[in-house]
């Protein structure tokens, strides 16, 4: 599917006379109506809730839109939690999960009322001493182990995945244990979680996780007189990062879930268990750009261009060679007869955000689109080499503009420093 930015360059341009490249834009009416498109794919389930994924996106102004939308948060961590606090999302609005937990963060999790999802078994005992009591929901985290293979073509599989190699959740026998354990100390509605596949484009992900969880359900409550209140699907759904890939369909993956659900958990009795997501990519991905200029034009063995945000604004290219397609804003009509090299400024010969991407012939001071940069985009920014965080721009419906964070400064950098 074409790539098309969300704002026009006369909009950048206008931007740009306010806040200096490189930035981060987000688009409100996307995440509004791919908050409510999932809303509406999984409306046949009462229970049904999407927990954001915090770490895709961290920022307070996007929470308070996606909770505007009926969405929780999903958080793992001290500092995610303290920021849906701050968002006034609390209570089981929240889903802890969490690995490898300090025992400050079940703490505070737990006097937040969040939803604490255990991703082992040894955890029954660690939250135990840790907050005095096992909560009355409770979920836990499955890892079947192996490999998860989906929709086999000539060109291999759809969708492939380790779960195996994953240091995430409990094992089969684990979690039948953990249910026994939990439910002799007091807990009264159980959750199972499993994340299976990153990235996933194909609208068969959810459908056979969701399979796959049903049925254990199923099982669970029979062996163990647990009562299973809700199943969480975790994340994983991908979105098209390259122009030729056939976005997923949201409408066919709940469609999907809801026969799963029909063929194995209505037959059981169990017609009243929630459904649970936590997608981070999905929700906001294709709804931030990062917006850069180029600066300089070098040609020596390649043709590079130098733009002026680096792999500290979006380390994705640089750490797994990920695809963010570029649009070079005011010559989307031009031919792309060229070939370049797009890079930051880091000391890392990583530090490429396109490597021979054909492009139309691009002058110093073009401004440039990176798309689907919405989620683990900024939030996985660093600041190596002093390079400094950018800030975070909303383009509201209307057309204004707001700052939701501003860019670093070097005393920021240097705010830490105690000599
Ligand atoms: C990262 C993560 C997610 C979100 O994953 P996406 O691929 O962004 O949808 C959800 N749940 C947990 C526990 C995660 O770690």
């Amino acid at each position: 599917m074409k790539k098309v930015p969300f704002a026009t360059k006369e909009q950048l341009e206008e931007i740009c006379k306010d806040y200096p490249t490189p930035f981060h834009l987000y688009d409100e009416a996307g995440i509004r109506a791919t908050a409510r498109a999932v809303n509406q794919a999984f409306a046949w389930n009462s229970g049904f809730r999407e927990y954001f994924a915090v770490k895709a996106t961290p920022t307070p102004g996007i929470l308070k839109i996606l909770h505007e939308e009926g969405c929780g948060m999903d958080c793992s961590s001290e500092t995610e939690l303290l920021m849906c606090q701050r968002c006034g999302i609390v209570g089981e609005e929240i889903m802890f999960s969490s690995n490898d937990t300090p025992a400050e963060e079940f703490a505070l999790a737990d006097q937040l009322g969040a939803i604490i999802n255990l991703d082992d078994f040894t955890h029954i005992a660690f939250l135990e001493q840790t907050i005095g009591r096992i909560p009355e929901t409770i979920s836990c985290r499955f890892n079947p182990g192996g490999v998860f293979r989906l929709g086999e073509s000539k060109e291999g599989f759809q969708v492939m995945d380790n779960p195996g190699d994953a240091k995430y959740g409990m094992t089969r026998e684990q979690l039948f244990q953990a249910f026994r354990v939990l439910k002799a100390k007091g807990a009264k509605r159980f959750g199972i979680h499993s994340f299976l596949a990153s990235n996933t484009i194909s609208n068969d992900y959810y459908p056979a996780l969701a399979g796959q969880l049903f049925r254990l359900a199923v099982e669970l409550e029979r062996e163990t007189g647990a009562k299973v209140s809700f199943i969480n699907l975790s994340g994983g759904v991908g979105v098209a990062y390259r122009p030729d890939q056939e976005p997923n369909d949201i409408f066919a993956i709940g469609e999907g879930v809801r026969k799963q659900y029909e063929e194995i958990l209505v037959p059981a009795g169990m017609g009243d268990v929630a459904i649970y997501t936590e997608m981070g990519r999905f929700m906001l991905a294709p709804h931030g750009h990062l917006v850069t200029r180029v600066l300089h034009e070098k040609h020596t063995y390649k043709e590079y261009l130098g733009v002026d945000a680096c792999a500290a604004n979006l380390m994705r290219p640089a750490m797994y060679g990920a695809y963010h397609h570029i649009t070079v804003m005011g010559k989307e009509t031009q031919p792309c007869d060229h070939k370049y090299d797009v890079v930051g400024s880091l000391c890392e010969n990583s530090d490429k955000f396109a490597v021979d991407r054909m492009l139309p012939e691009v002058e110093m001071g073009d401004l440039m689109v990176i798309h689907d940069t919405g989620a683990h985009g900024f939030s996985m920014g660093y600041n190596y080499n002093g390079r400094l965080r950018s800030a975070e721009l909303l383009l509201r419906e209307d057309g204004r503009v707001e700052q939701m964070r501003r860019a670093e400064t070097p005393d920021d950098y240097f705010a830490t420093l105690i000599w």
